[in-house]
């Protein structure tokens, strides 16, 4: 394989140096289909999905049969909400590969996806749309489309940043949410490249349809500044601090609470814990949440940034003038640790 210097890097996890090997390597041989795959492998590891789509499109116009960077370019096209091109490239791949196992599934739960937007009807904006399905669930998709609108600034205005691509929010069922993610039962919505919701019974309690909204359009946001690296508490914490101005849950829930969760442990998904668990890691995260935005005030996107080119949180905090120990220090004393 070209450039293994460059593979190397990949594998230790440093991919910006990977990146860099990659596209000095592309200069000297710019049809090799491997160096193209390596280019857009270190994208996406970084969080670039476009560069990385690019990269992999290329890759597979130089050999037509290369699965891998078909079922990579997938990934990419899925993870930026283009379903279409993910649906046909894994098409093109399961043709290459029939006995692929993991190919075929993954296509059939895409196809199942697919087949269900398009029953859906769509609210076209600038920076968003909104797929819903059927006139009960229009008044929800006018109502959602309000609240992104307005939130967009305000929450753009805090973490300093503004996506500029359109953000694709998908209102779901109940029922069909929990098909699609496949989340835990307690995710009052997702992101995962596009916005989804489920919006059964919503407008029985618009303020929590509101909350939930925001929710979700800080994490996108929070993915413009920092494709990758954000540790959970930093994403949930900042969406949960900012999803609505009432946060007299969070003590509620602490007092309530036998023990406290470490930030470590709250770095890599909630998805493991149980309804009550995760409920204390919001709590504990919100806190971490306010004291980011506290302590940074206008440099919070900036730490965002940092976290995304690869900078720890340590780091990011120490280099914008919070340094880390008081931080967590006040961070334990408000979640009450003794
Ligand atoms: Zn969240």
């Amino acid at each position: 394989m070209p450039a293994p210097e460059a593979w190397a890097a990949l594998e230790r996890g440093d991919h910006a140096k990977a990146a860099s090997i990659f596209r000095e390597e592309l200069d000297r041989s710019p049809r090799n289909a491997w160096l193209h795959f390596g280019a857009g492998y270190a994208a996406l590891r970084l969080g670039r999905s476009d560069a990385a789509i690019s990269s992999l499109k290329r890759a597979i116009e130089y050999n037509p049969r290369f699965v891998q960077a078909m079922v990579m370019l997938s990934q990419a096209a899925y993870q930026t909400a283009d379903l279409d091109l993910a649906v046909r490239t894994l098409e093109k791949a399961a043709a290459l590969a029939p006995g692929d196992r993991a190919i075929a599934s993954q296509l059939e739960g895409w196809r199942v996806e697919s087949a269900l937007h398009e029953r859906f009807d769509e609210r076209a904006g600038v920076r968003f749309r909104v797929l819903f399905e059927g006139p009960a669930e229009k008044a929800i998709s006018d109502r959602v489309a309000a609240v992104l609108e307005s939130k967009y600034w305000s929450i753009g205005k805090t973490l300093n940043t503004y996506p500029g691509e359109t953000l694709t929010v998908i209102l779901y069922s109940n029922q069909q949410f929990q098909d699609i993610t496949r989340a835990p039962a307690w995710a009052g919505g997702g992101y995962d490249g596009r916005i989804r919701l489920p919006v059964g019974g919503a407008l029985r309690s618009p303020k929590s349809l509101d909350r939930v909204v925001t929710h979700e359009l800080v994490h996108a946001i929070i993915r413009t500044a920092a494709p990758t690296g954000a540790p959970t508490w930093v994403n949930e914490g900042l969406a949960s601090y900012l999803e609505s101005a009432d946060h007299t849950w969070v003590a509620r829930v602490l007092r309530a609470a036998d023990g406290r969760i470490s930030l470590s442990d709250m770095a890599n998904g909630f998805d493991r814990f149980d309804a009550d668990t995760a409920l204390v890691a919001y709590a504990e995260s919100l806190v971490a949440g306010q004291l980011l935005c506290e302590r940074l005030g206008p440099n919070v996107g900036t730490f965002l940034q940092m976290l995304g080119s690869g900078h720890t949180v340590d780091q990011a905090l120490s280099t914008l003038n919070v340094p880390p120990e008081t931080f967590y220090a006040e961070w334990r004393r408000r979640i009450g640790v003794k």
